[in-house]
């Protein structure tokens, strides 16, 4: 079975976000769980805790289907002491979160060096990052998101996700969602069906489908390669829909959160309903 939906807003409270997933045709969905452009966030209440448990199940979600997205703010590979601790704090936070409404994923983009040290320290201090705040939470799997390596932006090459995963301790509670715009603008082909046989074998080979624990379908308005982030809708920009009709088709994406972070959330409806026509028999 094939779970797809949007990134829908929480406005007024994150236990509005599974109604609004039903509005739209999905049958799963991502959120922020708190502004995700702001450092502080106020605590969930009990009453929006108790709610956003009763409308999930209202919408007959369940729980492994939500992928809730951190703060963009957050680095956990910065190279330097009190950003990184900032940034620590504020991961560790989003993962409490997500243990009090009891999702068990949180995605996350890995960190950025910003020129000041190695990638291999970088990706070393974003694994720390990950072991330290898995230490003090339970039941939530941190889900390290593929870049397009815009900027000093690591987890723009495969091998980036495996050597962060190397070096988490607890292999249980760590997974990669990968996103087909920064897939694609990172430099892995998708566009013909074979460049999808290609490009998905070689994640396959150095990450490993077991760790996938969540897809962004999304298109790109950036050129293959260009390591530049900008979305596009499905059927528009440089990707095209075989890349689309390869992941519906695949059994290696069955039964994860597969999420749209589309331009136009006024056509997620019929973007919905476009992917799932694209499956076959
Ligand atoms: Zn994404
Ligand atoms: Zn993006």
């Amino acid at each position: 079975m094939k779970y797809v939906g949007a990134h829908v807003s929480a406005a007024g409270g994150v236990e509005n976000t599974p109604g609004r997933a039903i509005d739209i045709g999905a049958k799963a969905f991502a959120l922020f769980t708190k502004n995700q452009r702001q450092w502080a966030a106020k605590p969930l209440t009990d009453e929006s805790i108790a709610a956003f448990k009763a409308n999930l199940k209202k919408a007959e979600i369940e729980p492994k289907h939500v992928l809730p997205h951190d703060s963009y703010l957050i680095n956990l590979g910065h190279p330097e002491a009190e950003p990184l601790a900032k940034s620590r704090n504020a991961f560790l936070d989003e993962l409490q979160r997500c243990e009090q409404l009891e999702l068990p994923l949180l995605n996350f983009h890995p960190g950025s060096h910003l020129k000041k040290i190695s990638e291999e320290d970088c990706l070393s201090r974003i694994a720390e990052s990950i072991n330290w705040a898995l230490d003090q939470t339970e039941g939530v799997t941190a889900v390290i998101e593929n870049t397009s390596g815009q900027g000093s932006n690591m987890g723009f090459r495969f091998e980036h996700l495996a050597a962060i995963i190397e070096e988490v301790e607890d292999k249980s509670r760590v997974g990669v969602c990968l996103d087909t715009c920064h897939t694609f603008t990172a430099g892995y082909d998708m566009r013909r069906p074979e460049d999808c046989e290609k490009t998905f074998g070689e994640f396959d080979a150095i990450v490993g489908f077991n760790y996938l624990r969540g897809m962004h379908l999304n298109g790109s308005k950036a050129a293959f390669a260009s390591r530049v982030d900008r979305h596009h809708s499905l059927t528009q920009g440089e990707l095209g829909l075989d890349v689309f009709r390869h992941i519906m088709n695949s059994d290696h994406f069955n039964d994860i959160p597969m999420v749209l972070e589309t331009i136009d959330e006024t056509i997620w409806p019929e973007e919905i309903q476009l992917l799932y026509s694209l499956i076959e028999g």
